[in-house]
């Protein structure tokens, strides 16, 4: 599908920049399966930001190189393969995006260059204690006071809070009509007075996410985004702007190799890993499901190139790319054994000071469990599947 002179050069380029600017360091906590602190991640953005491969999705006019989705998937193929850190979607693929569309002129010029320029950190307020897949029951609630709107309530799971500068935040503006009427969408300095940023550290011993409490944060009404009681549509097209990403087909890649590494490199009883039936079968399988993927993923493309509607079965490139994400991990940890099974706070970050571990085994169990995410977040399996009964099968 990525197949022409072109994009091979394209391809070609981008795997020269990364071999030539990705710090070795950084290279090296991501193949290790290390969380990097956020001063390091800055400091790649910036590097990536002076070739211009931070943003190139973006329109030229705020920075981007205005790259065809095709483009997009190979960058981001790439970016996995060269064992580069996956760069914060909630930053530079949502909100960013999203600025370009609804922001107006002012709030363009405010925010877009600083998150051009890597230094601006931003996380999702979406989802609250008692709205999740059922996102319209949000219940955090802003009140209009002169020039400036007062929120109170309480944001779970936000991703990376405690490295954001800033959050885009759903909050409750009215309760007249239906539930999606009422909502708007904010942007709130995570400096503000008000807010408590509490982390809640995962059973993989990460900390990724976060509850964020807001008790009578002031936020400017210039930080409203679109009209007020109209969040709902611009909440929704955040999903739009990477509803082809999320096949995650260099995720799926990088995971490929390392499971192919592991078998390669260990044994059981003699006999390497990548030699025992068990694991050739299993093996070929999710290769094949990953080729299909990204058979799937290439229909997509082309009717999108050819103008046409995307449409609702485009729910199955989540649905597949995620689950077979965690199948790869599991594939790892089964191949490591009981290699795979230590879990030390000190392997998970990759601090200056991280001790020296195997780039394999070192994290593999974490990463397993850190995979469980990726049918959840974003629209969890069970509601892709109530969108392809509903809307494609027509049940
Ligand atoms: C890795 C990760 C990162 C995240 N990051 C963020 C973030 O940065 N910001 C943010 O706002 N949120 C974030 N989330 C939260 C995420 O959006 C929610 O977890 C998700 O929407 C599901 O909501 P819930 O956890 O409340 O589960 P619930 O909605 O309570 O669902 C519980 C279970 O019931 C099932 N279920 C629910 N409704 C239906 C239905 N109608 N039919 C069939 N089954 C149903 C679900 O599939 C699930 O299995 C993140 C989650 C994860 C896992």
């Amino acid at each position: 599908m990525f197949d022409t002179p072109e994009l091979n050069a394209f391809r070609e380029r981008i795997r020269s920049v990364l071999r030539e600017k990705l710090p070795a360091d950084v290279r090296e906590a991501t193949r290790c399966g290390q969380l990097i602190e956020r001063d390091r991640l800055v400091a790649w953005h910036e590097l990536l930001a002076a070739d211009g491969l931070l943003v190139p999705h973006w329109p030229t006019e705020w920075g981007g190189q205005g790259w065809s989705v095709t483009q997009q998937m190979i960058y981001d193929e790439e970016v996995a393969m060269a064992d580069a850190p996956e760069l914060n979607s909630v930053t530079f693929d949502m909100i960013g995006p999203v600025l370009v569309r609804y922001g107006n002129p002012a709030q363009r010029k405010r925010f877009l260059p600083a998150i051009a320029s890597g230094r601006q950190w931003w996380c999702q307020g979406y989802s609250e204690p008692n709205a999740g897949s059922d996102l319209a029951a949000l219940a955090t609630r802003a009140e209009r006071r002169g020039d400036h709107y007062i929120v109170n309530g309480s944001k779970i799971w936000t991703s990376y809070a405690q490295y954001a500068d800033w959050m885009f935040c759903l909050v409750r503006t009215s309760r007249d009509g239906k539930p999606q009427e009422g909502i708007s969408f904010l942007l709130i300095d995570m400096k503000s007075a008000g807010i408590t940023v509490r982390p809640i550290v995962g059973v993989h011993g990460w900390v990724v996410f976060n509850e964020v409490f807001l008790d009578n944060v002031e936020v400017p009404v210039d930080q409203l985004i679109g009209e007020e009681d109209k969040g709902w549509t611009v909440a929704k097209s955040l999903l739009e702007f990477e509803r082809l990403k999320l096949a995650r087909i260099g995720e799926n890649k990088r995971r490929m190799a390392r499971a192919k590494e592991a078998a390669m490199t260990r044994t059981d009883d003699g006999v390497r890993i990548a030699d025992q039936p068990w694991f050739r079968s299993r093996f070929a399988e999710l290769e094949m499901r990953l080729i299909a993927l990204e058979a799937n993923a290439g229909r997509f493309i082309a009717r999108q190139q050819a103008g046409e509607k995307i449409g609702a079965d485009v729910s199955m490139l989540k649905m597949r790319g995620s689950r077979l994400i965690q199948l790869w991990e599991e594939l790892t940890v089964d191949a490591l054994g009981p290699e795979a099974m230590p879990l030390s706070p000190d392997w998970l970050y990759a601090g200056a000071d991280a001790p020296r571990q195997d780039s394999l085994a070192g994290t593999a169990s974490s990463r397993r469990f850190l995979a469980r995410g990726y049918t959840i977040a974003g629209g969890s399996s069970e509601i892709q599947h109530n969108i392809l009964a509903k809307q494609v099968l027509g049940l």
